[in-house]
C-alpha cells in the first residue's frame, strides 16, 4: 500500500509542478483520446501499481490544464495545496459522512466549517447550511426549502401531500440567470411555464421596477431567484431593492451567487451584495472561487425549519437524533463525500484575510485584462465585473478565430461566448495561482492570436 501511495503522491506532485508550463489546452480531443485507452474489459486482475502507471500515462494527453494560472475557462478555480491535501485524506478515510454519530470527527468538521462560511459571506448566523455536489444541486436543497416554506404559507404540505393539487407556485427569474436554476426548479416540478422571466440590464442585472411590476401580477405563493454574478459579465443584481420588494410581496428571495457570492468575503468588493443577507436563501460553489477540489457546492438557508422538512430521512436502521446535526438531514444525497473536510483546509490555511486577498487579487487580475486588452487595435472591452471580462474583436468572425487561436496556442485558454448579440472572448479569473505575471503573458498570447487571425481571414 505504502509504495501505491508513494507512486501516487509522485505522479501527483509531478502533475502540479508541470502546470505553470505544459499547454493549458488538452493535446487530444475527446474522440481521438478514446484511442489511448484498452476498451476490453479485464478478464482477470491486474497489479494496482500498474493499474496507477498506465492510468496516468494514457490520460495524460487528453487532461486539460484546469488547474493552471492561465486558464480562464468558465468558473473553475484551482486546488489549493492545503484543500488537495485534505481531499486526498477524505478519500483515505473514506467515511459515509451522512451520520455524526457514525463519523464524528467529520460531522464537527462540518459543523464548524458551515459556521465559518456564515460569518466569512456575511449570511446569519442561524441559518442552516449544506455541503453538496455543486451549485446546481445546492439550488435543488434551498429552493425545496423554498417550496416548502411558501405552499405551507398557503395551509399546503407538500411533503405529505405533494404537488399534485396544490395552489400554483410562481418563480420570478432574470432573463439572464443560469440554467442550473431551470433545471433545479424542474427537478423540483416547477416547469417552465411557472417561470416569469424578469427584465434585466444591459450587464445582465435584474431590474428592480420590472420585478416590482411582475410581483403585482399574481397573489399566492412567489418565488425570487436573484443572481450574485453573471456568468459573462459578472454582473451582481440589486439585492436590497429584489429583497425588500419580494418581501413586502411576501415572496421568498433565493440568490444565485455560486462564485459572486465570494465577493462578500472581501471589504473592498463586499458592498457589491448590499442586501444579500436579507435574503431567504442561498447557493453557491466551494469548488469555483474558494479553489477546493470538485465537487463541492454549498446551500444556505435562513429558515432551518423549512430545510430540515424539506430534506431530513429517518430509518429505523440509521443512528440518529444525537446532539450534533446528522449531515444527511439536510442535503439530497444520503450516502455522502466528507466534502466539508477540504474547505476546512482551505479557509485554515486561507484564513479570513486569504480569502479576501484571493478576491481582490483576481478581481484586480480581470480588471488589467479589460484594461491591458482595450489598448489593443482591434478589441474592444464588452463588459468587466468582479472576475470577468468580455472581449471582442472587430465582427463575430474575428472573434471565434481569435478565440480558436488562443486555444490552440496553449499559452491560456479562454472560451467564447455571446452577449448583447455579439461573439466575444469570454475570461473568467478564479484559479488561486493567477497573478498579473499571468494576465500580462495571456495579453500577449490574446494579441499574437488576434494578429494571426486577422492574418489568415484576409
Ligand atoms: C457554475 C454556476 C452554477 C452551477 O454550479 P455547479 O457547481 O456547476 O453546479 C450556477 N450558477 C452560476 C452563476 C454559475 O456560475
Amino acid at each position: 500500500m505504502r509504495d501505491l501511495l508513494t507512486a501516487a503522491a509522485g505522479h501527483a506532485a509531478s502533475y502540479m509542478e508541470s502546470l505553470n508550463d505544459r499547454p493549458v489546452r488538452a493535446e487530444l480531443d475527446p474522440s481521438a483520446i478514446g484511442d489511448a485507452f484498452d476498451w476490453s474489459l479485464p478478464e482477470h486482475p491486474i497489479d494496482a501499481g500498474l493499474v496507477l502507471d498506465e492510468l496516468v500515462e494514457q490520460a495524460e494527453p487528453g487532461i486539460a490544464a484546469l488547474g493552471s494560472p492561465r486558464y480562464f475557462g468558465f468558473v473553475i478555480g484551482g486546488a489549493l495545496p492545503a484543500a488537495l491535501a485534505a481531499d486526498w485524506m477524505t478519500s483515505t478515510w473514506d467515511q459515509n459522512a451522512g451520520l455524526a454519530a457514525i463519523t464524528p470527527s467529520l460531522a464537527a468538521i462540518e459543523e464548524l466549517t458551515g459556521a465559518w462560511l456564515l460569518d466569512l459571506l456575511g449570511l446569519p448566523r442561524t441559518a442552516s447550511f449544506a455541503f453538496v455536489t455543486g451549485c446546481q444541486m445546492a439550488h435543488v436543497t434551498a429552493l425545496a426549502a423554498a417550496r416548502q416554506r411558501v405552499l405551507a404559507d398557503e395551509g399546503w404540505d407538500v411533503g405529505r401531500d405533494g404537488l399534485i393539487g396544490a395552489p400554483a407556485i410562481r418563480v420570478l427569474v432574470g432573463e439572464e440567470r443560469h440554467v442550473t436554476v431551470d433545471r433545479a426548479l424542474r427537478l423540483l416540478g416547477l416547469g417552465s411555464s411557472a417561470l416569469r422571466p424578469v427584465a434585466v440590464d444591459e450587464r445582465g442585472a435584474m431590474r428592480p421596477a420590472a420585478l416590482a411590476e411582475e410581483l403585482l401580477r399574481h397573489r399566492g405563493p412567489t418565488i425570487v431567484c436573484a443572481q450574485a454574478g453573471n456568468v459573462n459579465t459578472g454582473a451582481v443584481d440589486p439585492l436590497d431593492a429584489i429583497c425588500r420588494l419580494s418581501h413586502r410581496a411576501g415572496a421568498w428571495v433565493h440568490v444565485d451567487g455560486a462564485f459572486g457570492m465570494w465577493a462578500a468575503a472581501s471589504p473592498s468588493h463586499r458592498e457589491l451584495l448590499r442586501g444579500c443577507a436579507d435574503a431567504d436563501s442561498w447557493a453557491t460553489d466551494a469548488h469555483k472561487w474558494l479553489n477546493v477540489p470538485y465537487d463541492c457546492g454549498l446551500a444556505f438557508v435562513a429558515d432551518r425549519e423549512a430545510h430540515m422538512r424539506a430534506m431530513s430521512v429517518t430509518a429505523s436502521y440509521l443512528e440518529q437524533g444525537g446532539p450534533v446535526r446528522d449531515p444527511l438531514d439536510w442535503t439530497p444525497e444520503f450516502s455522502r463525500r466528507a466534502r466539508a473536510v477540504p474547505v476546512y483546509a482551505a479557509l485554515r490555511s486561507l484564513g479570513r484575510s486569504g480569502v479576501a486577498e484571493l478576491v481582490d487579487r483576481l478581481c484586480a487580475c480581470a480588471e488589467r485584462f479589460a484594461a491591458r486588452l482595450a489598448e489593443h487595435e482591434g478589441i474592444e472591452v464588452a463588459a468587466q465585473g468582479l472576475n470577468q471580462v468580455l472581449v471582442h474583436a472587430d465582427d463575430d468572425e474575428a472573434t471565434d478565430a481569435m478565440v480558436a487561436e488562443v486555444q490552440r496556442d496553449g499559452t491560456a485558454w479562454m472560451s467564447a461566448t455571446t452577449w448583447g448579440g455579439r461573439r466575444c472572448m469570454r475570461i473568467s479569473v478564479s484559479n488561486w495561482q493567477t497573478t498579473y505575471v499571468d494576465v500580462d503573458r495571456s495579453v500577449e498570447a490574446i494579441a499574437r492570436a488576434l494578429r494571426c487571425s486577422v492574418g489568415s481571414t484576409l
